[in-house]
This record gives structure tokens, C-alpha cells and sequence, in this order.
């Protein structure tokens, strides 16, 4: 192993540039280092990493495909290290490799730490968003294909009114999930990503965009759209993707949008392209879609827009407020917890519900930050009074991001009184789109004493099988799923049935939104444990734990609340919640 550090002006330079270099030998399997290693591998070592193994030690697991699933000649990536002493850090590489009758034989590159600031500004906007991937496929993500539409935006006209944006999605993934297994639906995802990355031109930018869409950016090159569309389609109905479940046919919708006329930016395209592509499935899927412009299309996209902007500037000026709704014992009336619902305030005062905004959260992007910021509200409220139990909720944007552990871990590993009284909800639907990296949040909040809960059960397919692997504490029933309930003996008998697998899975049951005492009732009977809705409280900003400060007197029992069921009112709390972990 050669030592080029110590006097050499290369080494000089490459430090004073932050960055470290190195060469592999392939043929050798030789690798050696020039500058500061140990900032990359830390201080303690003795030698850097010697060869291609020793390297991959050093390598998050996650993150082994971004650095050898690629043989381009030249390539532009970051991943994460693991330091001795147990810390991550996030590297930039860039670097060529050299081939000889096909075969790579060197390698050469260089790598930057990047620091954790600038990682907190990627999640924050879309400016340095090119830092951001996909785990799961080793994609760049949403926000990374918003910074690129922009930057093509900002560019000369005739280039941006001649290029495109595509997305695409795999049609009916909810029933492929239930029909495989989930190594095999990670797996297909996968597949569909290799596939588009094969059949695209080199010029193009590919990206995960969502569960399961993939946003393709055709720089330059619109006459391309179709002609690519067809070969997309074409391309999966010809030849299925291969898992372990054996080979999975899958279709694809695809939708597609001009970067012409534009006022508003990315946003504004890649919401087109989604609308044309829901104009696509709702056509009987498997086609592609061009965005058409409308007054009442042009309407709703400005909507979405001013809302979103109206989030951005909440975030930034830190006007977001969360409502808190008492969740109940079914059977004692006690608040178990209580569960932080995101608010902001309108132009005319009113409160907007999260149902409102949530979705335009999504799809600006914005999902991690504005979780990131949720959470840390939830756990300053849980750092201040000592009895709370508090449960949040997070976008499935959120649960697939690699990172998002490690901020958990973060924010939660030195505080375990405030962890076990956290609850972080994440909806069916989110959880099995990503049910690796799902499963991998899950054990670290339990790890840390926190409970993950399933939201919104009964609204998406999950099998048992997937619920098994996924670490659950609690299982939300759907609130549709509680209209017309009682005296509907269909509904009921699947009600029971969604008790009773969730009992067999040793969760405990919430049922959300119920209204009326005859739904208490029926539950009650049917053994749920918990219950939640407008019935019992409205979700309200007030901070009935407050009052109770200091004073231990209060039954701690909710009220039936007779509220009109719309706005978010005080709701008739009276009481502190009792302590959540008896359970
Ligand atoms: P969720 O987590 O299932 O929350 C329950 C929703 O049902 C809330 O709507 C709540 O106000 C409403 N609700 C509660 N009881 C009743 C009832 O008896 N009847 C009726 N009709 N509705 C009831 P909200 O606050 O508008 O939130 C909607 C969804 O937005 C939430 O569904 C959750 O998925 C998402 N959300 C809320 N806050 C956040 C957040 O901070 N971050 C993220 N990522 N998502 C959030
Ligand atoms: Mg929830
Ligand atoms: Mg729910």
C-alpha cells in the first residue's frame, strides 16, 4: 500500500479542496487513497480501506447499489459511510473508470464529505435536492426531478419549449403488492426502474416520484414523448419484469406534460403530467396521456399551487399548528393519547384541516421537511409535560426516505422518556408501497420505546402476511369504514373481521371517526380498544393537558362531544391523558 500523503502537493491540494481522491486497480483489486483519508474512514484507523471488500465494510448497506450497481464510464453519486465510531456521513464522488475489451480495469474518483447543514437544506428545498435518492431503486427522488424541471425552467426558451416531462406509474400496484410477496414487489419496482433506465435516451433524467411513479424529464427532446411512450408501453406488455415470485406482468400508465407556458414553475409541470396521467388510468390504463390545457384544469392547478405556497411560507415563518384529538379506552372512557393533527391558518382566520393541504404537501415535495417539522413540535410538547402521550403522522414520502431513521434516531436516541411516549402513524397504503423501508423504521422507534401505528386500515390491500413483517403497535380502522355500520350486516361483518386480524396480529385496535353512541356502542361490544372521532372530541388547538398541570383530581374520562361535526372546536376534554403503556 502506498502512503502518497505526506509531502506530496497533491495531497496539499486536495485537501485544501476538501475532497479525497483514490485509484483502483481492478485488475489487482488495489486501492489506493491521496489526501486526508481519515475524514472519510476516521482518525483511529491506520490504513484506509485497502481493496474493494474492505471499502464496501465501510459502505451503508443501502447504499452498496449506488456505488457498484453501475459500470458507466464516468459517474456522479453520493452515499453514505459509516465511521468507526458508529456516525454517518454523506459523501459526494465523482470519478471515470477505464475499460479494456469491455471489461472495466481503473477506476478513478474523488470524494467530499457533505456536511450535515447542507443535507438538512437538501430535504429543505429543491435547490440542493440533488443530494436526495431513493433507497429502494437508488433512484434520484421527487425533489431532485422538481430541481431539474426547474433548472430547464429557468434555461433558454426554445430549449425548455422543446423538451418534456413524463411520469409514469404501474397500474394496479396495490393488488401486485397483495398478489407477491414484499421482497418480490421491491423487486418489481426495481425492475420497472431498470426498465425505463434501459429503454430511455442517454440524455434523459429518470427519477422515483412517488410510490409507484417515475418521472422521466426529456431534456430537448419532446418529439421523443411518444415514440418513447410507445416503447414503454410496448416494452411491458411484451415482457414481464422477473422476481423471486417468478415473473410478474405488469402495465403502465404514463402521463405527459410540455415545459411550455409555464407561470409557476416545476410544480405546475409535473402536477399536469399527474393529471394527465390520471386521465390515462381513468381511460383504462396502459396508454399515454398528453396534458391538455383548460380553464378548469388551469383553475385547479393554481389552487394547488397558492396552497402550496401558502405551506412553504407556514413552514418558514413557523405558523404551522397542530390540533390535538383525544383518542379513548373503549371500555374506560380514559384518553390513552392523543393524536397531533397538522393546521394552518387561511386568509380569512379559519383553520385549514390537514385533508386540505396534505396532499399538495406531497406532491411539492415538501413532505419531509414538513413531517420533520411536525415531529419537532409533538416532541417539544412531549419534552414539557411528562404524562402526555402524543401520536403524529407522517406522509409515506417520509417513511420511504433512507434518512428519515437516522433523524429519528437523531432527534429521539438521547431522549428515551419522550420516545415512549410517541406514536408515528403512517397510513396502509404508504406502508405497504415501502414495506423494507417501513418495517426498518419500524424497529427503530421500538427500539428507541416508541410505537409505530397503522393508519387508515382497511382503505388499502395489505395482507397479513406484510402486516407480520412490519414491527406494528396499533392498527387505525379506516373511518369509512364506519359509515353505516350499525344494522348493515355486510359492513359489520367486515368491521369484526378487521378486529379480529389485528387482534390475531396482537395489535391494539383504534377505530377512528365514530360519531354516535350506537357506533361506540357496537364497537365497544366488538371489543375495540381504543376509540377516536368527533363523538368523544373534535380535534381542537387547545392543550387540555395544560389545565390539568399539577393537579391530579379530574377523572380522566373524554365527554361525548355534541359538536356539529365541521369546524375544529375546543372539544370537551376535561381530563389528562392516563398512562399509555399499561396496555
Ligand atoms: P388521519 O391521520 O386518519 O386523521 C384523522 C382525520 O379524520 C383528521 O382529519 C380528523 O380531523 C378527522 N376526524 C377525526 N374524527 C372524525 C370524525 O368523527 N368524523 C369525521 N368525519 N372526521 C374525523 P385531518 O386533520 O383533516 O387530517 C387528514 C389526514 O391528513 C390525516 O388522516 C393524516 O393522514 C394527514 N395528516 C394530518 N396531519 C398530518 C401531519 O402532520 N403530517 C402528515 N404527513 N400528514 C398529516
Ligand atoms: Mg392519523
Ligand atoms: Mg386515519
Amino acid at each position: 500500500m502506498t502512503d502518497y500523503n505526506s509531502s506530496s502537493s497533491l495531497a496539499d491540494i486536495l485537501a485544501a479542496s476538501g475532497h479525497v481522491g483514490y485509484y483502483w486497480d481492478l485488475k489487482t483489486d488495489q486501492l489506493i487513497w491521496f489526501g486526508a483519508w481519515q475524514k472519510l474512514f476516521g482518525a483511529d484507523r491506520p490504513l484506509p480501506p485497502h481493496n474493494a471488500e474492505t471499502f464496501a465494510a465501510t459502505i451503508v448497506p443501502d447504499d452498496h447499489r449506488i456505488v457498484f450497481g453501475n459500470s458507466a464510464n464516468s459517474f456522479d453519486r453520493e452515499y453514505r459511510l459509516r465511521l468507526p465510531d458508529g456516525r454517518l456521513i454523506w459523501v459526494h464522488e465523482t470519478g471515470t473508470t477505464e475499460q479494456e475489451n469491455g471489461r472495466t480495469i481503473c477506476q478513478r474518483g474523488m470524494l467530499r464529505i457533505i456536511e450535515g447543514a447542507q443535507r438538512r437544506i437538501v430535504a429543505a428545498g429543491p435547490t440542493n435536492a440533488a443530494l436526495e435518492r431513493d433507497p429502494l431503486t437508488g433512484r434520484p427522488s421527487r425533489s431532485y426531478m422538481l430541481a431539474q424541471v426547474g433548472r430547464l425552467l429557468e434555461g433558454p426558451k426554445e430549449h425548455r419549449n422543446i423538451s418534456t416531462y413524463l411520469v409514469v406509474s404501474i397500474d394496479k400496484m396495490a393488488f401486485v403488492n397483495e398478489a407477491v410477496g414484499t421482497k418480490s414487489a421491491d423487486i418489481l419496482l426495481r425492475g420497472v426502474a431498470d426498465r425505463l433506465a434501459e429503454l430511455i435516451p442517454t440524455k434523459a433524467i429518470l427519477a422515483r416520484v412517488g410510490g409507484d411513479m417515475f418521472g422521466i424529464l426529456l431534456p430537448g427532446l419532446a418529439g421523443e414523448a411518444q415514440p418513447l411512450s410507445d416503447r414503454i408501453l410496448k416494452s411491458f406488455t411484451d415482457r414481464p419484469v422477473t422476481t423471486p415470485d417468478g415473473p410478474i406482468h405488469v402495465t403502465v400508465s404514463i402521463g405527459g406534460a410540455r415545459l411550455t407556458n409555464v407561470e409557476s414553475g416545476a410544480s405546475e409541470i409535473m402536477i399536469r403530467a399527474e393529471q394527465a396521467l390520471n386521465d390515462a388510468r381513468q381511460r383504462g390504463r396502459n396508454q399515454y396521456v398528453v396534458y391538455q390545457e383548460s380553464t378548469t384544469r388551469a383553475q385547479e392547478i393554481r389552487a394547488v399551487l397558492e396552497l402550496g405556497e401558502r405551506v412553504k411560507q407556514a413552514l418558514k415563518h413557523d405558523k404551522l399548528r397542530l390540533a390535538f384529538q383525544p383518542v379513548i379506552d373503549a371500555q374506560s372512557g380514559d384518553i390513552v393519547f392523543y393524536e397531533a393533527l397538522a393546521r394552518m391558518f387561511g386568509d380569512d382566520g379559519q383553520l385549514i384541516p390537514a385533508a386540505q393541504f396534505i396532499p399538495v404537501v406531497e406532491q411539492q415535495g415538501l413532505a419531509v421537511t414538513f413531517d420533520r417539522h411536525v415531529l419537532d413540535i409533538a416532541v417539544r410538547e412531549l419534552e414539557s409535560h411528562a404524562s402526555l402521550v402524543l401520536a403524529v403522522n407522517i406522509s409515506g414520502l417520509t417513511a420511504a426516505q433512507a434518512e428519515w431513521p437516522e433523524h429519528v434516531q437523531r432527534i429521539l436516541g438521547s431522549k428515551p422518556d419522550v420516545a415512549k411516549r410517541l406514536i408515528i402513524e403512517i397510513t396502509e397504503t404508504a406502508a405497504i408501497m415501502d414495506v423494507t423501508e417501513t418495517k426498518r423504521f419500524a424497529e427503530l422507534l421500538k427500539k428507541l420505546g416508541g410505537q409505530v401505528a397503522l393508519d387508515d386500515f382497511g382503505a388499502g390491500f395489505t395482507s397479513i402476511r406484510h402486516l407480520r413483517t412490519l414491527s406494528l403497535a396499533i392498527m387505525k380502522i379506516d373511518r369509512e369504514l364506519l359509515l353505516n355500520l350499525v344494522d348493515n350486516p355486510e359492513q359489520e361483518h367486515l368491521v369484526r373481521m378487521l378486529i379480529s386480524i389485528a387482534h390475531g396480529l396482537n395489535l391494539r385496535v383504534v377505530a377512528e371517526g365514530v360519531e354516535t353512541e350506537d357506533v361506540a356502542q357496537w364497537l365497544r361490544r366488538e371489543k375495540v380498544d381504543m376509540m377516536q372521532g368527533y363523538y368523544f372530541g373534535k380535534p381542537s388547538l387547545d392543550r387540555p393537558w395544560l389545565e390539568l398541570k399539577g393537579t391530579e383530581a379530574h377523572a380522566n374520562r373524554a365527554k361525548p362531544s355534541t359538536g356539529n361535526g365541521t369546524a375544529d372546536k375546543t372539544n370537551s376534554v376535561e381530563a389528562r391523558n392516563t398512562s399509555f403503556m399499561r396496555a
